[in-house]
């Protein structure tokens, strides 16, 4: 018989990690960097949203910038429905219905996307693959950062934190992209020629990629994050964790390993699958031992899923010693997928998407506000007609000039003095001063209500109307 082997992932410096200890950012996490089918399926959804992230600027939609946040102007561009401060609620709206999409994927898979999706899990993902890049693995970067400073170390150190900055940079100004035209911004920004703000804001988010991606890492998910916070309270028994299976691999041990399946026996004692070789702590990010129970630094990314399955392969053991499961599968009970909780989220997601969509499909895209006069109640002409003065706003709300009519009703033989067909460049507001006139006899209250109305002269359907008063002197 063949002498056993023992594993090569076995070659962890206890001093760098204690397992058995819980979080402390005290020290400084080493990533070791792992391969595998989670591993991949992070890099599946991170790319993406990446591509997209800093794609979206750069597409343009009727000759604009497709989608884009213009706050001097107070419109929001998206695609080709543009956004004004009256539609602001529907923002609000979209919050919400992201806020119950993440509570129901949150009761039914946990932090995926923690794990997976959040951009402080992507961008902190390629600033460690920067990382490894410079500085090598685990162990190289351990080593270098207990050298004394050489050549090599600022040679290594330099390239590391000034790949960091370029990719920080490049966030930055396309984040401020979102907000100013790119197309301008970009070589302005290089020029010298843009706005005092728009360096400052890319600045600030320069800085704060590289502070959060670099050097806070997951203190952002533990102590800045709120969701992390709340997140286990919305757990149940039936919701997807990632756990270590303490039943089959305790009482763990090192061991050489053999090529059976058989776990092997400490003196009475029979050991775990568990080989305690550490290795699903070094791959950690946020630098956790699984091992001691579902704990909130966890942020699901599964990482420790990979690198214990890689052991278990090598020990010649069945995969899923740590595992994605729920806690009645833990304890043998059956799980249930779909629960009421989760049924409940899903009817209240569907009925808020219904609702927005039509609302954005019904959403006209021309608003009319009417400010009085306030600074006289009414005012009597020479020929003893009542008239009331006005500033009537035609908001233009569409992706084209358009030409409108404005008109008033509410009372017999109103007369409108004013312009009443009005040109408006698309995305503008215009404003019309208006005097309304009535003959006394036709009042039959002191204050009446009457309504104004816009509508597009080259689509009827598309109007507005707005409620005001006219007042006229003590009604007898
Ligand atoms: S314990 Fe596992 S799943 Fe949780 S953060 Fe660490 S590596 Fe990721
Ligand atoms: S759980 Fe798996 S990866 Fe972690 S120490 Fe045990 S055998 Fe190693």
């Amino acid at each position: 018989m063949s002498k056993p082997e023992k594993i090569s992932a076995i070659e962890v410096d206890p001093a760098d990690i204690d397992p058995f200890e819980t979080y402390n950012r005290g020290e400084k996490i080493y990533t070791r960097a792992i391969e595998g089918f989670f591993q991949k399926l992070r890099v599946y959804t991170g790319w993406p949203l990446l591509i997209a992230f800093f794609f979206i600027p750069w597409m343009n939609w009727d000759g604009r910038q497709a989608v884009l946040f213009d706050l001097p102007a107070r419109q929001f561009h998206v695609l080709g429905i543009t956004f004004w401060p009256q539609d602001f609620f529907m923002l609000g709206w979209l919050l919400i219905i992201a806020a119950f999409v993440l509570f129901a994927v949150t009761v039914f898979a946990g932090r995926v996307w923690c794990g997976y999706t959040c951009p402080q899990t992507v961008w902190t993902s390629i600033f460690m693959w920067v990382e490894e890049l410079t500085e090598g693995s685990r162990n190289q970067r351990i080593k270098l950062d207990k050298q004394q400073w050489s050549a090599n170390k600022l040679a290594r150190k330099t390239a590391k934190h000034g790949l960091w900055l370029g990719f920080a940079f490049i966030t930055g100004v396309t984040f401020v992209g979102y907000f100013t035209e790119v197309k301008q911004l970009i070589p302005d920004t290089f020029l010298g020629t843009a706005d005092l703000w728009s360096y400052a804001w890319v600045l600030f988010f320069t800085l704060a990629t590289y502070i959060n991606a670099g050097w806070l890492r997951e203190m952002v998910c533990l102590h800045m994050c709120p969701y992390a916070r709340f997140q286990a309270v919305m757990f149940d028994s039936d919701t997807l964790v990632v756990s270590y299976d303490e039943k089959r691999g305790e009482p763990r041990g090192a061991r050489k390993r053999t090529k059976t399946a058989q776990p092997l026996v400490d003196g009475e004692k029979e050991r775990g699958d568990c080989v305690d070789c550490k290795l699903c702590v070094q791959v950690c990010p946020t630098g956790i031992d699984i091992r001691h129970g579902l704990q909130y630094q966890c942020i699901t990314c599964a990482l420790c899923i990979d690198a214990c399955d890689s052991i278990m392969d090598k020990m010649n053991y069945q995969r899923g010693l740590i595992s994605y499961t729920t806690e009645n599968s833990l304890n043998g009970k059956k799980t249930k997928l779909v629960r009421p909780r989760l049924i409940a989220y899903a009817a209240a997601i569907a009925i808020m998407v219904s609702v927005f969509a039509v609302t954005l499909i019904t959403r006209v895209p021309l608003n009319i506000d009417v400010e009085r006069d306030r600074s006289r109640l009414y005012f009597q002409t020479n020929e003893g007609m009542i008239e009331n003065s006005y500033t009537i706003k035609v908001m233009n709300m569409s992706q084209q000039d358009g030409r409108y009519t404005v008109s008033v009703a509410g009372i017999n033989n109103i007369k409108y003095i004013g312009e009443n067909t009005v040109s408006v460049a698309s995305g503008e507001v215009y404003s019309i001063p208006v005097r309304l006139e009535i003959d006394p006899k036709e009042l039959t209250e002191q204050s009446m209500d009457i309504t104004f109305t816009v509508v597009d002269d080259a689509e009827q359907t598309v109007s507005k109307d707005k409620e005001s008063r006219f007042t006229g002197p003590q009604w007898r």
